[in-house]
């Protein structure tokens, strides 16, 4: 097996330190043995700080964000429940679709990609739908590089008394998330983006009124692996831990290490590196002649979207960059597919020597580009 050692500048998973991959590596123990879970009760403790919440119900779902995704909402939502759902991109159109297999009847509220989910036209929905159980949005939409309000986002749906369930996959670790402070009830990301730990854990964070929403339930929550109520029966440390399923023990070592990284260099430290990061990315790249797909003020440092110039074949640029350079960047997904590039700087991505690369490499590649398209 020869896996190549690329600079991974893409949408997650972002390249992981040296001192994460040995932390992987150590012996496996058993999931239940008393050495595990007190690292157990370590990894949710670093991320309530993460998150920046007290909540007790916070740890890492077994699974890539999607299986989060689900988890929310399958736990909040019974059939016949209605959900808003904003969709400003391909993320919230998969909340959508989770919502509707649960049975629930989704008010759609579509916003233009490349633009932020609006509070003003959510909060005339929420309005229009006192019948509504949940708002759910996308913080960091990673389809597009676009950052919602989710703070304006939470507290409108805790004026109208209902349930906000908030995906920050591509935002915690990269800019400011604060549950607490946002009165959000569920809140979810993934190890892959700004945490800079391989793709498969998703941290998930519930409030005491999203438990009491769940509590409350008229119906069994459709799918077994995702009730809430069996996965805290081995997650939660109260009158002992019971089988539910094995633990991806060394994925948990990982992210144990990740964090702790994380939180010594300090969260309000990491956000600035990666605005620092993504202003030096974006200077360079309007010398190389490109424009970003969404506006300065609601650009996602982490997740920069690029448009593809005219005359430029994409898929060969991110080849080039790939087999050439060892270097991967992202191609557009869904309405934005053969139109951008997406550049990420997440995590341990986000260092001044990626930055350097990266645009020395793209200005050769579009120079040969160019070439081509002219001959
Ligand atoms: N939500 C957002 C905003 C994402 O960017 C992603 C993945 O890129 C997901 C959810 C799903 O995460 P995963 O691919 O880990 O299932």
């Amino acid at each position: 097996m020869h896996i190549p050692n690329r600079l991974l500048m893409g949408p997650g998973p972002s390249n992981v330190s040296p001192a994460v991959l040995k932390a992987l590596a150590q012996p496996t123990i058993g999931h239940l043995d008393p050495a595990f879970q007190s690292l157990m009760e370590d990894v949710k403790e670093q991320l309530r700080r993460v998150f920046r919440t007290k909540n007790e119900m916070t740890f890492p779902i077994s699974a890539p964000a999607s299986l989060a995704m689900e988890a929310a909402l399958v736990n909040l939502l019974e059939p016949g429940d209605t959900a808003i759902i904003a969709q400003n991109g391909v993320f919230g159109g998969r909340m959508a679709d989770i919502a509707k297999r649960a049975g629930a009847k989704v008010v759609p509220l579509s916003f233009e990609w490349g633009k932020p989910v609006c509070p003003e036209t959510v909060a005339e929905t929420v309005q229009l739908h006192p019948e509504a159980k949940l708002l759910a949005f996308v913080h960091a939409e990673t389809s597009t590089g676009v950052c919602s309000d989710a703070e304006r986002l939470c507290s409108i749906a805790h004026d109208a008394g209902i349930l906000s369930v908030v995906d920050t996959v591509t935002g915690l670790g990269g800019i400011p998330v604060n549950v607490d402070e946002w009165k959000a009830d569920v809140v979810y990301s993934g190890t892959q983006k700004c945490l800079s730990v391989p793709p498969g854990l998703a941290p998930i964070t519930f409030s005491e009124r999203a438990i009491e929403a769940i509590k409350a339930r008229r119906t069994q929550v459709q799918s077994w692996f995702c009730d809430l109520n069996l996965v805290l029966g081995y997650w939660s440390g109260t009158g002992g831990r019971s089988y539910h399923h094995t633990a991806p023990v060394n994925a948990i070592y990982g992210l144990h290490r990740g964090l702790s990284d994380l939180l010594e260099e300090g969260l309000e430290a990491s956000w600035i590196r990666h605005r620092a990061l993504h202003d030096r990315l974006a200077d360079a790249l309007q010398e190389l002649g490109l424009e970003f797909l969404v506006d300065e003020a609601h650009r996602l440092p982490q997740l920069n979207t690029v448009l593809v110039p005219h005359d430029i074949d994409e898929a060969f640029v991110r080849a080039e960059l790939l087999n050439k350079h060892d270097i991967e960047i992202g191609a557009g997904l869904g309405n934005l597919a053969g139109k951008v590039w997406r550049i990420g700087l997440m995590g341990q991505t986000a260092r001044p020597e990626s930055v350097e690369r990266l645009v020395d490499m793209l200005g050769h590649v579009l120079t040969e580009a160019g070439r081509q398209a002219v001959a």
